[in-house]
């Protein structure tokens, strides 16, 4: 029975990671986070809030860290280039050449987000105005100066940009971006009351408890609008103000709009950059090229190719906050009966 000299290092300093940091040191595991960014907390740390039930992000973080062990050492400014296993044990390489040893790995790397320059149709970059969801999950949490100067009096919120984009080579659904963006219509409203805010979607996917029900308040309550249409281009008229050409596939008709603002729904990449090898050969399930994919999908969902390492969140595909933490806390679970039987 292995307990507490073996020590687990969780790739990834995020939601994910921290949650099953916390957990992992419950069973008494020494638990090293690596993190590349010079804070912990990954994206969730910067958002203003989650849905369904509007907690602030580093909120959510901080309840986390507030249970925090001594047992769990958090290494932020910490690149992992490489995930080396010998034997029946990992080598763990960062970018500034040092090596740190485990027993079992926990990937729980994340995502990236899509780069909305790469849609050069949207403004992105070229119009101050348009900005991305990302972008106003801090403006919103007044964590950055917004770039308009007036209240915006009509806003544009795009949906799937860099999903389900055959051009952009992302053809899966970024799951959370229509609930993400009902919200922020919502919060835009709340923050800019004669605000109107129009959503340009291709379908919504409202799947989860209560979702739905947020989509008809922000119809109802806030008089938000939404329209099935891709937008094909983006424009400034002589005022500076932004012009939408799209069109209305629900009634078939060509539509030009023109707003203050224009939010970019970004979606959800893998991250590159990390080598794992086994006994000395690459494997190529990591190349990054794709998120990482588990043994199966249904009672091997966190375990890899290679035993002993172990997936955990949003590298494996896109989730939502909520099912971060379900994910994270299953793979604890999992690496405990790991660690126990080898
Ligand atoms: S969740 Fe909605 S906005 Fe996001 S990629 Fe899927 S359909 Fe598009």
């Amino acid at each position: 029975m292995k307990k507490h000299n073996t020590q687990i290092i969780i790739i990834g300093g995020g939601l994910a990671g921290l949650e099953a940091a916390k957990w992992l040191v419950q069973y008494h595991y020494k638990v090293v986070v690596m993190e590349q960014e010079k804070i912990a907390g990954g994206h969730v740390v910067n958002w203003h809030s989650l849905y369904p039930g509007g907690i602030r992000g580093d909120e959510l973080i901080n309840n986390i860290f507030l249970t925090k062990d001594s047992m769990v050492q958090i290494l932020t400014n910490q690149r992992v280039t490489k995930v080396e296993k010998r034997d029946n044990f990992f080598w763990v390489h960062t970018s500034q050449g040092e090596r740190l040893f485990a027993e079992a790995v926990l990937l729980t790397t994340g995502f990236k987000l899509f780069n909305a320059a790469l849609k050069e149709e949207l403004g992105y970059g070229i119009f101050p105005n348009v900005v991305t969801s990302a972008e106003v999950e801090q403006i919103l949490a007044s964590r950055m100066k917004p770039p308009w100067q007036l209240p915006p009096r009509k806003v544009a919120i795009i949906h799937c940009v860099g999903s389900r984009d055959m051009k952009a080579g992302n053809m899966y659904c970024s799951k959370v971006c229509c609930m993400a963006g009902v919200k922020t219509a919502i919060h835009f409203n709340q923050q800019y009351p004669m605000c109107k805010v129009y959503n340009f979607y291709m379908d919504l996917r409202m799947h989860g408890n209560s979702y739905e029900a947020l989509y008809l308040k922000a119809q109802t309550e806030y008089g938000v609008q939404f329209i099935r249409g891709r937008v094909s281009e983006l424009s400034a008229d002589q005022y500076g103000r932004l012009v939408l050409k799209s069109e209305d596939t629900l009634l078939g008709k060509p539509l030009k709009l023109t707003v203050d603002v224009v939010v970019l729904m970004v979606g959800m990449e893998q991250r590159k950059g990390l080598v794992v090898s086994d006994r000395g050969k690459e494997l190529a399930a990591f190349d990054g090229q794709h998120f990482y994919e588990p043994l199966n999908a249904y009672d091997d969902a966190h375990k890899t190719c290679l035993p002993g390492l172990f997936l955990g969140g949003a590298c494996k595909g896109p989730m939502s906050a909520t099912e971060v933490i379900v994910d994270a806390r299953a793979a604890v679970q999992v690496i405990d009966q790991y660690l126990q039987n080898n």
